[in-house]
């Protein structure tokens, strides 16, 4: 075995035993993103490397060092996403489904970044995006946390975690407020470590994103974006704040959130948990409404988020029961050649008659006894068990494998109704 071949560091498999919490997860965030009348759309994965520079911003982390960029065999570069905002908005853009026009998106898929490998953080991770167009807000912006409310409380999860709200401004606030923020990073430039010093050249609104805990001082006593706001952005991020007032929906404003991109205007937020350590942010989003036109298109509104299903699945395994469906539901023992052949015949007829059932055949023979033992590794909460006698006398037996009960011989028409009423009563 010296020689296998290992998957890429920060790059996960998810396996056949992981996959069912994934699938409930997916499942109660269609169904959600489905009763706010969102739609998907599906995204290529790879991009032309212009657009991330161009959107996300050259002096933000992500293009600074974590893009997986590479040159294709026409010499064009090439990267693979890191984030899905920019490459929703290239897409509608370029179909021309901003004209005019109001739309609620979603889409869900891998990113990659090449970030250093801890728990909550990968090279290859799943985002949830939501992605809105069209509308002003600040309404539309609320929904977006409404919805997600919802979902926390759905998954059972809505006490683990926090909302924070900030407002970034209008680019011109923003401009006023970075001078002075440089002045004070300036006066305080001992305090400062080594990226917070090259940022101060760059992108000083950066620093306050810091995950550096030497920094907290520093930054805590900084001016705050808050006080630099026009009446526009103060009563759009005061509308905001009564509605979610008004909804019953708590919330914290953190005047030191920036987010790591440089698109956003107005209305930033995060979800947050106290569950996972330092990977605490599970949803980030805001508006955009600038980065329309960056990419080319006419002036319009944009507002979206994205979460991070890694770290939602991590804070639902934190949880003591989980309302999971089991892979299967029944395992078909058949044991001698005309129970093979029946056996096979029998459970079309299941499935014919159940869709919802989740029926294993058993395959490669075997004694009952070795067949009872995969039914049992299975998961299976019931046998169906065919031999030769069975066959000839048209009957199966059933035998619940999760607890002491015997074995109860049913004619094949016996066995659906039975069937029937397990998968009602489960
Ligand atoms: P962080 O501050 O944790 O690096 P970020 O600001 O870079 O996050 P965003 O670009 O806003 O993250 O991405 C939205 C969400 O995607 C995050 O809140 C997180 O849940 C998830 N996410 C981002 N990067 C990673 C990663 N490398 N591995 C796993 N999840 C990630
Ligand atoms: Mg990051």
């Amino acid at each position: 075995m010296a020689n296998t071949i290992q998957a890429i560091r920060g790059m996960h498999d998810v396996l056949p035993e992981q996959t069912p919490l994934w699938q409930y997860a997916e499942q109660v965030i269609r169904d959600l993103l489905g009763a706010y009348g969102y739609s998907e759309i599906r995204l290529p994965i790879v991009e032309k490397t212009e657009l991330f520079k161009r959107s996300i911003g050259e002096v933000t982390d992500i293009v600074e060092k974590e893009m997986y960029t590479f040159e294709d065999r026409n010499g064009d570069s090439l990267t693979l996403r890191p984030e899905g905002t920019a490459g929703c908005l290239r897409a509608c853009i370029e179909h021309g489904l901003l004209n005019n026009q109001i739309h609620r998106l979603w889409y869900y898929g891998p990113m990659y970044r090449h970030e250093r490998p801890q728990k909550g953080r990968y090279r290859q991770f799943i985002q949830l995006g939501v992605e809105t167009y069209g509308m002003s807000g600040p309404e539309i912006d609320a929904e977006l946390i409404l919805l997600m409310d919802r979902l926390w409380k759905k998954l059972g999860i809505r006490d683990q975690v926090r909302l924070q709200l900030n407002s970034l401004g209008t680019i011109a606030e923003r401009t006023v407020y970075r001078e002075n923020l440089v002045e004070y990073f300036q006066a305080h430039i001992g305090q400062l470590d080594e990226d917070s010093l090259r940022r101060l050249q760059t992108n000083p609104l950066r620093i306050l994103d810091t995950k550096n805990p030497a920094m907290r001082e520093v930054v805590a006593n900084a001016p705050e974006l808050m006080g630099y706001l026009g009446t526009e952005s103060t009563g759009h991020f005061n509308a905001i704040t009564a509605i979610l007032n008004g909804l019953g929906i708590s919330y914290e404003i953190n005047t030191r959130l920036v987010r790591g991109l440089d698109y956003y205007s107005k209305t930033v937020f995060e979800w947050v948990t106290d569950a996972l350590g330092s990977q605490g942010t599970v949803c980030a989003g805001g508006r955009y409404d600038s980065l329309i036109g960056q990419l080319g298109g006419k002036a319009n509104h944009a507002v979206g988020f994205a979460m991070g299903m890694e770290r939602l699945l991590a804070l639902l395994e934190t949880l003591d029961t989980i309302p999971m469906a089991k892979p299967v539901d029944v395992y078909m023992v058949r044991v001698g050649e005309k129970a093979q052949q029946e056996g096979l015949r029998y459970a079309e007829m299941l499935r014919d008659a159940m869709p919802a059932l989740k029926l294993q055949v058993n395959m490669d023979g075997g004694s009952f006894k070795s067949q009872f033992k995969k039914a049992d590794k299975s998961g299976a909460d019931l046998a169906i068990i065919l031999g030769d006698d069975e066959v000839s006398r048209g009957e199966v037996g059933i035998k619940p494998l999760r607890d002491e009960q015997g074995q109860q011989m049913l004619l094949q028409s016996q066995a659906i109704a039975f069937l029937q009423d397990y998968l009602l009563s489960r």
